[in-house]
């Protein structure tokens, strides 16, 4: 990023994929929702265009990006209509993790499919007692010979069907010199087969219109060979926020798309629509919130280019902080930009062939995932803040 603005091949990669995005839309993706379809077609287009591992080492099959490249792939894919959950967890999470802590032979062996497409990672952190406690998850890895036992829970976790692996987050016991547990439980990563024995997930049913599903995962005695811990045993916290700042650069992105998706529509469904001699974009009580809603998109994209330029830069304590305050400011962004175009639209707003009452479920989830507006407000109180711990 220079004075503000964003690379020349940035800008291009954007008018690519918006044009690439424009031939599916909002009809195609909604439609394929609907039918309980998926949309590999505009995946696996996206991938063979390099687009969707546009972040991922090139030795691995990536383009070499940097995470603002996928982010600004992300946005665009929403803001025609496309806004594609699983690109937060696949290329993003999964792919960072996996570039940044894997062994060569684990980069070898997953980021290529991640990055073509084929091979689309999933990824489970929550569970269904912790909630936004991350710290008290209890999915836990046990040795077993050279190799893993994992037993537990999770819940919310999207994409599994279409996953042919995922990275989960579980606790392996400490011992002390002596070898005796210490009852402490260190965070790992893992990659699991969704096919594995004991790994079984059945699908939540979600008002979230959306071809990408949400699950509930038990995890029962799934053995796992040594080289499915990614990264070191004792790496803990910072090899997973080695993915939560780009998750969270994501999730901004992903609500960006969508209330950009959600203003354009409603400010060309204002230009025309007329019930008192003038269109009703003419009254201000219709253009002020849409151009109040366009003014905190501008700005929550210009704090999600940053956090991301700082997650680009290694700067990973300045980075998220960045990343949860874009993900804040795009989250609420996008609420208020989807709310004010479902407005707009009076009636149509909530129709099924206007496409927008559709937006309403899919703003509020970045409120909430991958961690809720107050988690942020409680980081933000206590790290720029200073104030003290309320929980
Ligand atoms: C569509 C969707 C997709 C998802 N995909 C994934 C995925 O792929 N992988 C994955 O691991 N997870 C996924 N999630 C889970 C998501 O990250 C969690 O829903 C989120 O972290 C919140 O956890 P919870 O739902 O248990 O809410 P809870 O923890 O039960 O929280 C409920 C409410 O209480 C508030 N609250 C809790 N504690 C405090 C506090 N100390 N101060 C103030 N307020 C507080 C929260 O902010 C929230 O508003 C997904 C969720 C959704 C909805």
């Amino acid at each position: 990023m220079n004075d503000f603005t964003e690379s020349e091949e940035r800008v291009e990669l954007r008018k690519a994929v918006a044009k690439l995005a424009a031939k599916y839309g909002q009809e195609y993706f909604l439609t394929k929702a609907r039918a309980g379809e998926k949309t590999t077609e505009l995946w696996l287009e996206l991938a063979k265009n390099g687009y969707l591992g546009v972040n991922l080492p090139e030795e691995y099959g990536g383009g070499g990006g940097g995470l603002g490249d996928v982010a600004a792939v992300l946005e665009e894919v929403g803001a025609a209509g496309c806004p594609l959950l699983l690109m937060v967890v696949s290329p993003a999470i999964c792919g960072t993790v996996i570039a940044k802590y894997g062994t060569a032979e684990q980069k070898q062996h997953w980021l290529p499919g991640i990055a073509d497409g084929t091979e689309t990672m999933a990824f489970a952190i929550t569970e269904p007692d912790a909630g936004t406690n991350s710290h008290n998850i209890t999915t836990t890895a046990r040795r077993d010979g050279d190799g893993w036992v994992l037993n537990g829970r999770k819940i919310y976790i999207s994409g599994l069907d279409e996953s042919k692996n995922v990275l989960v987050v579980a606790r392996t016991e400490t011992v002390d010199e002596s070898g005796q547990k210490t009852g402490k439980l260190k965070p790992c990563l893992f990659v699991v087969p969704t096919d594995a024995p004991g790994f079984t997930f059945t699908p939540i049913p979600m008002e979230f219109v959306s071809p990408e599903l949400q699950f509930q995962v038990f995890i029962d005695d799934v053995r796992l060979p040594a080289d499915a811990l990614v990264g070191h045993e004792d790496g803990g916290l910072v090899q997973l926020f080695a993915g939560l700042n780009p998750e969270r650069v994501m999730a901004a992105s992903f609500a960006t798309g969508l209330a950009r998706f959600a203003l354009g529509r409603a400010a060309a469904y204002a230009q025309e629509r007329t019930v008192f001699s003038t269109p009703i974009g003419a009254h201000q009580a219709i253009a002020h919130p849409l151009a109040q809603a366009h003014i905190q998109v501008e700005l929550a994209r210009l704090m999600t280019q940053k956090a991301a330029a700082l997650v680009d830069a290694g700067e990973d304590l300045a980075a998220g902080e960045a990343a949860n305050m874009a993900k804040y400011a795009a989250a609420e962004a996008s609420c208020f930009a989807v709310d004010t175009a479902v407005h707009t639209f009076g009636g149509n707003g909530l129709t099924q062939e206007y496409g927008m009452g559709a937006l309403v479920a899919a703003s509020r989830v970045m409120r909430i995932a991958p961690v809720s507006r107050e988690m942020i407000l409680n980081f933000v109180a206590m790290h720029s803040l200073g104030l003290p711990k309320s929980y």
